[in-house]
């Protein structure tokens, strides 16, 4: 049976957009179905017309929830597509959270167009709609790690944990004695919450991210430069105001808190989780105890709750929040956005970042142009909710954290598989990142590998 792969986002020097086709025989399946996201040529991309008849594909496998993964499928299904979504339980629990959001967001991008008028398009349609988000969730099979399923006849697939996020997986498919193995994003070794990558030990044909495949992450420890920012809140007897990405990153910000209070490290200040997206997605994090790491059952045997510090607030509605701006340190907020380009850490950046006694803590990727990189980059003011906000708070920045394996863990994965693959693609990276790690594959393991190239089609 021919059997054919066509890279159709996420490929040539994009990280986001993530869809790759796979043809076997007359059968389609599309790995990933993710939003182009960033900067506005990538964005256009979510409304050209879809790369592929929705109407003729058999099944969607998806390696995570990430919006750069999955946020696309409210258009393939609302375009067409009524067949089955394949992925891991847990994350079609995240799914039913991110999914919805992402359409609120485009929902409120397109009644901001029609408001002000800034759409040749009269009037502005959002990408997809809430409801067209909702009517995915009915489509989604959930799968086990290391169950086989056969989204089509003659595709034989299952999930290994990647290490990513919760649910993620890396996707093998075996066609007609050919496997194709995709990694979805992978994770890394040994960090707290996540399991290790699984080793994969055979591919034909390999597709790898390389989101730092031209980095190397800091050696730091990421709860130093976290303990440092505890104890000047509760020295200044201000807030720590900690922006963070509502999957991932608040439980392991919150999970780090609650073991240096353990420990003795730090004081026990308030904590406020402000983020409703950040609680339901830290309820989705505790309650799949099958997929937590051996530090987190650890922590779990004696019944302390993983994501909990002593003194811990879920700050659930519009009025919560508010009322820490009446409310004075020390203290500590995690909030979203991660980057500060909206969510409830911005009415909490106007109100406290003028005080001199407030520490603001940078636990993620800041892009260029967002809030989150001016700060860190020493802004003195900055424009937010209206406002131009005098910047005399103090700034920290911890680049230890980060959800994606870098060069050398990206290489120690490869090591796993127990002979070359025939030919090994790289996807999901900068064109910097993307040639680095080619050159790492090539040169130091001696396989066969390529930057996969946008729209370009290979025989597996
Ligand atoms: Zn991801």
């Amino acid at each position: 049976m021919s059997a054919t792969l066509t890279f159709l986002g996420g490929a040539g020097g994009t990280v986001t957009g993530s869809k790759h086709l796979l043809e076997a025989g007359a059968a389609r399946v599309l790995l990933d179905c993710g939003l182009f996201q960033g900067l506005k040529a990538l964005r256009l991309r979510n409304w050209a017309a879809p790369p592929l008849d929705p109407k003729t594909l058999g099944a969607v496998v998806l390696s995570h929830a990430h919006i750069d993964h999955s946020g696309y499928l409210p258009r393939l299904c609302r375009d067409g597509f009524t067949g089955p979504i394949y992925c891991t339980g847990s994350t079609l629990d995240l799914l039913k959270v991110l999914l919805p959001d992402a359409a609120h967001l485009q929902e409120e991008e397109a009644e901001f167009a029609n408001r002000h008028r800034t759409s040749k398009h009269d009037p502005a349609l959002p990408l997809y709609t809430t409801a067209d988000a909702e009517r995915v969730l009915t489509q989604v099979t959930r799968i086990d790690f290391g169950g086989h399923f056969r989204p089509v006849p003659d595709v034989e697939t299952w999930f290994a944990h990647s290490g990513h996020i919760l649910g993620a997986g890396v996707v093998t498919c075996l066609i007609d004695g050919r496997r194709l193995v995709f990694s979805g994003d992978l994770g890394r070794y040994g960090v707290p919450i996540m399991v290790d990558p699984d080793a994969v030990p055979a591919a034909d044909v390999l597709l790898v991210e390389s989101t730092y495949g031209n980095r190397v992450h800091s050696s730091d420890d990421p709860k130093e430069r976290l303990a440092a920012a505890v104890r000047r809140a509760a020295e200044q007897k201000g807030w720590l105001l900690i922006p963070a990405f509502a999957v991932g990153r608040v439980q392991e910000v919150l999970y780090d808190i609650r073991g240096l209070e353990t420990s003795g490290t730090i004081p026990s200040l308030p904590v406020y989780l402000d983020s409703p997206m950040g609680i339901q997605a830290t309820q989705i994090y505790a309650s799949h105890t099958e997929e937590h790491d051996r530090d987190l059952a650890r922590v779990e045997a004696d019944g302390t709750r993983p994501f909990a510090p002593r003194r811990f607030t879920l700050s659930r509605t519009v009025e919560d929040s508010k009322r820490l701006n009446d409310t004075e340190g020390p203290g500590i907020i995690v909030a979203g956005s991660g980057m500060a380009t909206g969510g409830r850490i911005l009415h909490h950046l106007k109100r406290w970042l003028p005080d001199p006694r407030t520490t603001v803590l940078f636990v993620g990727y800041q892009a260029a142009g967002t809030r989150g990189r001016l700060l860190k980059e020493g802004a003195r003011e900055i424009k937010m909710l209206g406002v131009t906000v005098p910047v005399r708070a103090q700034i920290m920045v911890s680049d230890a954290y980060s959800a994606h394996a870098d060069r050398e863990e990206i290489l120690r994965w490869l090591g796993g598989f127990e002979r070359p693959p025939a030919m090994t693609y790289i996807v999901h990276g900068e064109t910097d990142a993307a040639t680095a790690l080619r050159d790492a594959i090539t040169g130091r393991l001696g396989w066969k590998a390529a930057v996969a190239e946008d729209g370009q089609r290979v025989t597996l």
